[in-house]
């Protein structure tokens, strides 16, 4: 493995055109701040799937754990095994479905915990388990409203007991999703959250004793204490977004990613011409214009082209004409010094601005958590500051 000197000096090579720079000390930040919520006896999953959405997962993986997280939550299989291959050994519960008796076999080997939707997928781990008598812990989903994995809640006492009863299943914990926890209107999480509740009685009516129960999101462990049980899984918040404006006030979160380019080529063009594909943009006036080495193909949406701004030696500069592929043009007509090498923001700060995945996210009518993830690999991720410092002041705290 790189040592951090060498992963540092790697990352200042990669940073000739585009980036995305990841600031550990935020992640620690966030961490620490959203556990000040908890209460003590309530875990706190990092959820860490897509890349832990966009940041690099086996990075924030270990800021997370020395910042006071006991487990991570994946997606699939593979995110897993990558947290597993580079010497992680924390609890890891596969959030996504999985089914095939390959699939168990992998999980077993990686020490990853499924999650359980089904009466056949338990009959079918259980199976597998048992003819290489191994055993593995597993999840149970319950569906409480989300319509999307996880048995009917009520069937969670059959569901929980057969799970009890096959002796290759260690049952670790009892789980459920909200989905529309980051809603101001609370109505239907409380209808889910009582749902959850008549489950854990139902279980409890069964005579089984209860596993370890988890229900929120971040939205919802940012909303009620009330809805945090065991152990919260949150993921948007680690990386220093609110889920909701309305959440805003509840924490301190500072954002750990910034997207920054640089300034490739130089040129003034003339009034009257046009500017990029399909010449959406004609300019009305002289102008010096300034390609800047980063497009669609790093996860700019091109939706944005003629639609967002970056940030260039302290000022807001809009972009121009449609986003290609791999580049993208300002107008850089205050700036008549400008040289190529120079770096403009795309998202974070400089000086008193800042753009922020929400900002793009309202722009486009989608949510930051599709912009977080949509950042391609073709941008080398750069870590700032020191990834541990945020555990030194969690040890003092
Ligand atoms: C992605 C995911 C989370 C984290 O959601 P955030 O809103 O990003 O905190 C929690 N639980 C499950 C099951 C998920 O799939």
């Amino acid at each position: 493995m790189l040592s951090w000197e060498e992963s540092q000096s790697i990352s200042s090579m990669r940073r000739d055109r585009a980036w995305v720079e990841v600031d550990f000390g935020a992640i620690g930040h966030n961490i620490r701040a959203i556990k000040h919520l908890l209460s003590p006896h309530t875990d706190l999953m990092a959820v860490i799937k897509a890349d832990a959405y966009g940041h690099g997962a086996v990075t924030v993986a270990q800021t997370a754990l020395k910042a006071g997280a006991q487990w991570l939550g994946v997606a699939t299989i593979p995110e897993g095994i990558e947290l597993r291959e580079a010497g992680i050994t924390a609890p890891v519960q596969v959030l996504g479905a999985t089914y095939t008796p390959e699939q168990l076999r992998a999980m077993v080997r990686w020490r990853l915990q499924p999650t359980l939707c089904t009466p056949k997928q338990a009959l079918v781990f259980s199976e597998s388990l048992s003819a290489a008598d191994l055993s593995l812990p597993v999840h149970v989903k319950l569906d409480t409203g989300m319509s999307r994995l996880g048995a009917p809640w009520q069937a969670a006492a059959q569901f929980v007991q057969l799970v009890h009863r096959l002796p290759h299943l260690q049952l670790a914990s009892v789980y459920s999703h909200l989905a529309t926890a980051d809603s101001p209107d609370p109505t239907m999480m409380h209808l889910q959250q009582e749902r959850f509740e008549r489950a854990i009685a139902l279980i409890q009516g069964a005579g089984i004793e209860l596993p370890r129960l988890h229900l929120a999101n971040s939205a919802a462990t940012l909303s009620d204490r009330a809805l945090h049980y065991d152990m919260v899984r949150v993921g948007l918040g680690l990386y220093g977004l609110y889920p909701a404006l309305h959440l805003r006030s509840r924490v301190d979160l500072k954002p750990a990613l910034q997207v920054k380019a640089r300034v490739t080529h130089v040129k003034d063009i003339s009034a009257g011409t046009g500017v990029s594909y399909g010449h959406r943009f004609m300019a009305d006036r002289d102008l010096r214009i300034a390609v800047i080495g980063i497009g669609y193909a790093d996860g700019v949406p091109r939706n944005l082209s003629d639609r967002m701004q970056v940030l260039l030696r302290g000022h807001k500069v809009r972009q121009i004409g449609a986003i290609t592929m791999d580049q993208m043009m300002i107008d850089v007509s205050r700036f008549p010094d400008l040289e190529p090498g120079e770096v403009v923001t795309l998202l974070g700060d400089d000086g008193k601005y800042s753009i922020s995945a929400d900002d793009w996210a309202e722009t486009l009518g989608t949510i930051s958590w599709e912009i977080l993830c949509g950042f391609k690999h073709r941008l080398p991720r750069v870590a700032v500051g020191q990834p541990w410092e945020c555990c030194e002041s969690a040890a003092q705290s």
